[in-house]
């Protein structure tokens, strides 16, 4: 399998390569140069495998040469090994429509587990291959952070500096990035700044000639394929949990970087009948305007309780205009060139009705939010959501669905980790789960920088391991 650039102008590279690679030398995201698909009758034969040989067998059609079948199981089974639950991400029944797939028993409390803890498996696998090392540089909203930092800290060929705007994230998600005393794991407060700013300056140390020729830069965003492909198997495990392939099953999905809903995309790519994906964003809802209206224009960004969707500039919402737009590379790239310059461009009306055929979007607000936590609490035996799901759900409720279609909304974390928002909510206060363990009280390690691109380089650059 050989992965091309959605600007038409990187060289093709081989699953290995993209996995180390993250973003394309030209600017943009990796996309497979072909969809695989499975038929009728081979994902019937995957219902009832246990998750880490039903990821395997996802997986296997986009690592293609990089890894034998049997090596990729062994990584699988090591990564969803370290899940909380045997089940990896089950299935909770809320009503006779709604579910919920709970993606949050991985080590650090969020979907991002998922494919981050493979992912730490993966680059350890190829660098030792290339006799090579990475210096990892991430942005995170919060749960990103956490979970790459988690999958990395301690291994050898890895450094790992990860950016995220100070005073908002949650307390549980910084102390689980700033408690990790691994001494490859550097973590940046940046002041003032909003996750987009942070996302913006790891897209320049990219493509920063003196960073690139000091460090092999690796990306642990969900720019980076590998994360998007192991996110594809839970929309597989929770349709053949529900009657798929038979029967289509619709997902809502709470949308920040557009990479999970986008997963959603590829497998009904692959060939699961998705009967709708919804993309649930909070108020800073550019995708919303974008999907209902075509007018993907960032504004300032808002903070809310779901602060892993406090985001204007979607990355991953490339990939789909580039499917939409035919796979034309250098259309693309005058178009997201546009935006990047003018931060905003409209989609085209082919683009937006091909988007329609599958996505349909929701705008929640905080009490939409709040009414979807106090829903789930008093109706569904008490069932905590948080406060990214709750919009998910909230989402779901809204729309008008055929007979007979579960929807399935997908459950990014775990209440506790946003205990103070469901309180508010539902005057329930989440415990965290034994097993993270006492975060609180233990020592912090994180430096604080202005929101300047320059003091941030200056900063790793004195700080990151070169070559
Ligand atoms: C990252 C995250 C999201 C958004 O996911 P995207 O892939 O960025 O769209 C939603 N909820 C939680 C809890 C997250 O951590």
């Amino acid at each position: 399998m050989r992965y091309v650039s959605t600007r038409g102008r990187a060289p093709a590279l081989d699953f290995a390569a993209v996995t180390l690679a993250g973003m394309a030398s030209d600017g943009g995201l990796y996309v497979p140069e072909a969809w695989p698909t499975f038929s009728h009758g081979e994902i019937v034969e995957l219902r009832g495998l246990p998750y880490a040989e039903l990821a395997a067998r996802v997986m296997q059609p986009f690592v293609g040469d990089s890894l034998t079948p049997e090596r990729l199981l062994e990584l699988s089974t090591q990564a969803y090994g370290r899940f909380a639950h045997a089940a990896v991400t089950p299935l909770t029944q809320l009503d006779q429509r709604h579910w919920l797939l709970e993606l949050f028993h991985g080590p650090t409390l969020a979907f991002k587990d998922v494919a981050l803890q493979l992912l730490g498996l993966l680059f350890e696998e190829f660098l030792a291959r290339d006799d090579s090392r990475l210096t990892v540089v991430g942005a995170t909203s919060g749960d990103t952070g956490s979970a790459a930092i988690d999958a990395l800290a301690g291994r050898e060929r890895v450094e790992i500096f990860m950016l995220h705007p100070a005073g908002r994230v949650s307390d549980v998600q910084r102390v689980q990035m700033t408690t990790v005393r691994a001494p490859n794991v550097h973590n940046i407060a940046v002041e003032g700044a909003s996750f987009d700013d942070c996302q913006a300056m790891v897209k320049r140390l990219f493509a920063d000639e003196t960073m690139t020729a000091r460090h092999r830069i690796g990306a642990v965003n969900s720019i980076n394929w590998a994360r998007l492909m192991a996110q594809v198997v839970y929309y597989f495990a929770a349709a053949l949990q529900l009657g798929g392939p038979e029967k289509k099953v619709a997902f809502s999905v709470p949308t920040g970087n557009f990479g999970d809903v986008f997963a959603g995309y590829v497998a009904a790519k692959m060939g699961l009948p998705i009967e709708r994906l919804v993309v649930a964003t909070n108020v800073n809802d550019i995708l919303h305007r974008a999907l209902s209206e075509g007018d993907y224009s960032a504004g300032a960004v808002t903070p809310t309780a779901a602060p892993s969707m406090d985001i204007q500039v979607s990355s991953n919402f490339e990939r789909l205009l580039f499917e939409l737009g035919g796979r034309d590379g250098a259309a693309l790239a005058a178009q997201m060139v546009g935006f990047e310059t003018s931060k905003a461009m409209r989609l085209t009306n082919a683009q937006l009705a091909g988007a329609g055929e599958l996505f349909t979007s929701v705008r929640a607000d905080a009490a939409d939010m709040a009414g979807a936590m106090r829903w789930a609490w008093e109706h569904c035996g008490c069932e905590a959501i948080d406060p990214h799901t709750a919009i998910g759900l909230h989402a779901a409720r809204v729309l008008e669905w055929p007979g007979g279609v579960p929807v399935v909304t997908l459950a990014t974390a775990h209440p506790a980790k946003f205990r103070e928002a469901v309180e508010r909510a539902t005057g329930f206060r989440p415990a965290l789960p034994a097993r993270v363990g006492d975060l609180f009280g233990r020592e912090e390690r994180c430096a604080t920088l202005p929101n300047d691109y320059e003091s941030v380089r200056a900063h790793i650059l004195a700080a990151a391991t070169p070559l």
